[in-house]
């Protein structure tokens, strides 16, 4: 009986919910192995967050994509996937699709073409699946052996949703609770890749950008930080939010890889005439040192070596306390962090250890990438992986 349902709906070797990067791509690879697919899909379009990738160019992918640079419970897990995929063969993928490429810092590269070319590359070598748009699949069945999904049934499902940041491109949760019914943990959803709240700096350095060093626990990194009028945002605040801010406090050096106070007990001792605001003037933005000296009158002549010390403390080593930093919030974070738990899915294959034939496949798994097309990267290898063996 069961069976006659199964028969008279629409078959398919494999089903992916998600058109996205990573569904794309397992379609793609679903279909290079002479097997059919439906693809579902809640939006018109596909693809829309690779649409909007790397400011519409797309930084597709990242040439020191190793588990170093990816954070979540078991970062470890990435290397099942990305030694099956490299950046390299996502590199020959675009020269097969004649996309001109750039390299904008080393090994990070953009598509000239658009970020719209990267989606047209992708849904040419996905031609040959049944697409299904403006399709929300809120829950899906097994039975007889087949995950029935509206209407349509398959012996393999790839779960491709995503994360649920930027919901003004259409996400949805969808995919954490298909993972819940199947049994499958769910590791906390947070924003990631997002600017921080920080009850620390005035509004009025807000637009000034510098190099700074931020450390956060264990983890430190150095890149351009911006100061925002209710904190901080750039590459280094985005990179920031991905370290443990809700349990370790932060510590920001302004100007990193410089022993500033050698320095400024050195001019004391030959040009001690100069203004202290003026020396610091050459290390900083004007109106960032405008913040730390309020009395600008001052040589550096007359301040004393202890007042010295403090002022390169209130530069090279400030402290945040955790409690005062905050994630600016899930609909302006490029990524999620948290999702499908990676214990649970066999990081060689991306099958569920808990439900044969079903597959997960990029950012609904709790794996969150650097900044610098690692979460591309990741979409694109665990999709392949996935649509290699579903
Ligand atoms: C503004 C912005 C810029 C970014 N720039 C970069 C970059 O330059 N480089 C980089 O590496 N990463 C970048 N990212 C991150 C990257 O886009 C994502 O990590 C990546 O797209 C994740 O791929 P995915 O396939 O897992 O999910 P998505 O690409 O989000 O695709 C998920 C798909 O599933 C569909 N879906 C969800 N729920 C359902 C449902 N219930 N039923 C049917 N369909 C559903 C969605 O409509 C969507 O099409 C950026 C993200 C943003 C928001």
């Amino acid at each position: 009986m069961l069976c006659d349902k199964i028969k008279s709906m629409k078959q398919y070797d494999v089903i992916i919910i998600g058109a996205g990067a990573a569904g794309l791509a397992a379609a793609a690879q679903v279909i290079a192995n002479g097997k059919t697919v439906a693809v579902f899909d809640m939006g018109a379009t596909p693809a829309r967050k690779v649409m909007v990738s790397g400011g519409g160019r797309c930084n597709l992918t990242n040439t020191a994509a190793r588990f170093d640079r990816y954070f979540g419970k078991n970062p470890n897990f990435v290397r099942g996937a990305l030694s099956r995929v490299s950046p390299n063969d996502i590199l020959d993928w675009a020269s097969e699709h004649n996309l001109k490429l750039s390299e904008k810092t080393p090994g990070r590269f953009f598509c000239d073409d658009g970020a719209g070319a990267v989606v047209t590359a992708l849904m040419q070598d996905a031609s040959g699946a049944d697409f299904v748009f403006n399709t929300k699949i809120q829950s899906v069945k097994k039975t007889g052996g087949y995950f029935v999904v509206n209407n349509r049934a398959a012996k393999s499902l790839i779960v491709a949703t995503g994360g649920i940041s930027f919901s003004n491109l259409g996400v949805s949760d969808s995919g954490y609770k298909i993972a819940m019914d199947f049994g499958h943990t769910i590791v906390p959803v947070k924003p990631g890749l997002c600017a921080l709240d920080l009850e620390y700096f005035p509004s009025e350095m807000a637009g000034i950008s510098v190099d700074a060093k931020i450390t956060v626990g264990k983890n430190s990194l150095c890149d351009s930080l911006l100061f925002t009028h209710v904190g901080i945002g750039g590459p280094a605040a985005y990179r920031a939010s991905l370290f443990d801010i809700e349990n370790n406090d932060m510590t920001i050096n302004l100007v990193p890889g410089v022993d500033l106070l050698q320095q400024l007990k050195s001019i004391k001792q030959t040009n001690g005439k100069r203004a202290i605001i003026s020396v610091l003037n050459e290390y900083l933005p004007a109106r960032i040192s405008r913040w730390i000296i309020r009395d600008n009158n001052k040589n550096i002549a007359d301040i004393k070596d202890c007042d010295l010390s403090e002022i390169v403390r209130k530069i090279c080593d400030i402290k945040i306390p955790h409690h005062k930093i905050k994630y600016r919030g899930l609909n302006s974070a490029e990524i999620v962090q948290g999702g499908v738990c990676t214990d649970e899915i066999s990081s060689k294959t991306m099958e569920s250890k808990l439900c044969p034939g079903l597959f997960w496949a990029g950012e609904v798994i709790d794996i969150a990438g650097d900044l610098g097309g690692f979460n591309l990267q990741w979409a694109w290898a665990s999709g392949r992986v996935a649509g290699q063996n579903a």
